[in-house]
């Protein structure tokens, strides 16, 4: 048995969530609920150019949204609070100089300027080692000030020395070798922390026990492995998750994909459930055999590191469009038809809910439930049982495609549902084919076309005496005996 893990997510709110925030959610939440531990989100905002407002709001909506919520958050408050680093920064100074004053961190005054043309002349000479050159170290600012290229706030470097270890072990992969590192920037000019040295001190403060993120951490894992040493903290446990890809293999970005935006997803109309168990077949095998639909809680039940995949998967919108299926047809109708009205006003397909609008999208939810891929396709497919009869607009080409016969049809189906005792679809299918089959002898193929054209304004539609009885006898003879006029 496992101790309980504390695991956490750590975005940076930048720009709306990506998915691989989901993604390293999920694995989290994951291996937290499995452990009976903690699944943390921290926010890390000491990148202040880069700031998006709104965009940490957005982090916590797609969470709970996804039912991914963390135990302790800035938003939900908890023992090591606080969460957000730009409220943690008194923190990490203290650290800063303990490590400065052991010697493995040291001020360096280059400029921008002059960094640039290091790194420029580095290029040129094609010279293998293209890390800081260490100009600075062991100067005084005084000393420093006598040379070029001199700027007034200095910054903090790691002294990463030259035997420093290059391979950990990572419960996905095992052990993994990465290269040499830089002298890394801890503390910038603005005296805010960098990344490298927040993460660390964040992590070892919040008792985080495994630290899940992107593969392309990896590199950065043994600089983070000198602070815990040179701070004489016991180190986390690494999991880094393969990159989610393009279906050219490329890395999933926003730029490429809109899919990389986690609120993609829900402005598609895609379910919280499917995607999530979508993300959850990410580079990780399904459930039981090939048993691919599976909860939360039966990955949960057997979830183990080692299982990952870390060849970086691909997005398979198929799969997505499956599984969305899928978890909609698994839906009570009822509820579904709910989900549909709240995606209406979300997506701005509706501005309000029309009159009577909630009732008819629950009478027609089982007409549609079948062929509904997202939740965005529901209402073009029903938009004629919500729009009032002068407003229904009949698509030209579904009537040219009408027969000459169509306005014989259109009277004798009339006729036939004036009178109609009880309106129910059984009945009037029973009238129309008595009037239009029986009586002018029509191939029932044929028989419906004009009827269906003048109801629902289309050719193909959903089921066409249903949706009759959810519009009611008197829409419905309105609506034939307009395209009557119309013809
Ligand atoms: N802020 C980093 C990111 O957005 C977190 C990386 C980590 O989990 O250590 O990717």
């Amino acid at each position: 048995m496992n101790a309980p893990a504390r695991t956490r997510v750590a975005p940076s709110p930048t720009g709306d969530p990506h998915v691989g925030t989901a993604y390293m959610a999920l694995f989290d939440k994951a291996w937290a609920v499995r452990t009976g531990g903690q699944f943390v989100v921290r926010i890390e905002d000491t990148d202040r150019n880069r700031l998006v407002a709104g965009s940490e709001q957005q982090v916590y909506d797609s969470l709970r949204w996804l039912s991914l919520e963390a135990d302790e958050s800035p938003e939900v408050g908890g023992p090591y609070a606080p969460y957000r680093q730009s409220e943690r920064l008194e923190t990490y100074r203290p650290y800063v100089d303990q490590l400065i004053e052991a010697g493995h961190a040291y001020y360096c005054w280059c400029s921008s300027e002059r960094l640039a043309q290091m790194r420029a002349e580095q290029q040129a000479s094609k010279q293998a080692d293209t890390g800081y050159d260490r100009l600075c170290l062991g100067l005084t600012r005084d000393e420093r000030a006598e040379l070029p290229g001199f700027s007034e706030t200095p910054v903090v470097r790691m002294l990463i020395p030259a035997d420093v270890e290059l391979s950990f072990n990572d419960l996905v992969r095992g052990e993994v070798r990465a290269p040499m590192p830089d002298d890394q920037v801890i503390l910038k000019a603005d005296g805010y922390p960098t990344y490298h040295l927040a993460v660390v001190v964040d992590d070892h403060l919040m008792q985080i026990t495994t630290v899940v993120r992107g593969e392309e951490w990896i590199s950065s894992t043994p600089k983070h492995r000198l602070l815990y040493r040179w701070l004489g903290w016991q180190e986390p446990e690494y999991a880094h998750m393969p990159l989610l890809r393009n279906p050219d293999k490329s890395k999933i970005s926003k730029r490429k994909n809109p899919a990389a935006r986690l609120l993609w997803f829900r402005e598609q109309g895609y379910l919280p459930e499917a995607l999530r168990n979508f993300l959850q077949l990410l580079a990780y095998p399904p459930a039981a055999g090939e048993q691919e639909v599976s909860s939360f809680d039966e990955f949960v039940a057997d979830f183990r590191w080692s299982k990952v995949s870390t060849v970086g998967p691909i997005f398979d919108m198929k799969k997505l469009d499956w599984l969305n299926g899928v978890y909609i047809r698994a839906l009570p109708c009822d509820e579904l038809a709910d989900r549909i009205v709240e995606f209406a006003l979300a997506s701005g397909q509706w501005a309000e809910v029309p009159p009577a609008g909630r009732e008819i999208v629950r009478s027609a939810t089982p007409l549609i439930a079948e062929r509904l891929v997202t939740l965005a396709d529901a209402l073009p497919k029903i938009g004629f049982l919500l729009t009032p009869d002068d407003q229904l607009v009949v698509n030209p080409d579904a009537v040219a495609k009408l027969g000459p016969d169509a306005g014989q049809v259109l009277d004798a189906a009339s006729g036939a549902l004036a009178d109609l005792g009880e309106w129910t679809a059984a009945a009037i299918q029973e009238a129309l084919r008595g009037a239009l089959v029986g009586g002018l002898a029509l191939k029932p193929k044929f028989a419906f076309a004009p009827v269906r054209v003048a109801i629902t304004g289309e050719q193909v539609s959903p089921p066409l005496f249903e949706s009759m009885v959810i519009l009611g006898r008197d829409s419905s003879l309105s609506r034939l005996t307009s395209l009557r006029a119309a013809l």
